[in-house]
């Protein structure tokens, strides 16, 4: 068996498909040759992580709360945290409220 039989079998080595002799010559060249067996194992880790990414679903990506606060502000809404709307009943602390215009 060669590097090239080996790229070949590769998969169904890993899928433990391959008939005893084949998977023994296999693992023979594995033994003599480490770049086969390199190969085998970045292969067998592309594997795993897109088993991973397939069957793994990634939670959505997590947004800034600053990033909502300055969608809402532009759009006008009201940010989330600031369920009570402004009491516009009373006014401000601090501000005198407006008394007659001050005669010239
Ligand atoms: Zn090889």
């Amino acid at each position: 068996m060669n590097c090239r039989q080996i790229s070949d079998f590769l998969m169904a080595y890993l899928d433990c498909e391959l008939d005893p002799a084949t998977r023994k010559a296999f693992e023979y060249h594995l033994a003599l040759c480490p770049p086969c067996v390199a190969f085998m194992q970045s292969y067998e880790q592309a594997v795993r992580l897109g088993r991973e990414a397939f069957e793994c679903q990634a939670p959505p990506p997590r947004v800034p709360e600053e990033l909502i606060r300055a969608i809402l502000a532009a759009t006008g809404a009201t940010p989330p945290g600031c369920t009570q709307p402004p009491d516009c009943s009373k006014p401000p602390q601090g501000s005198k409220p407006p008394g007659p215009p001050s005669a010239p």
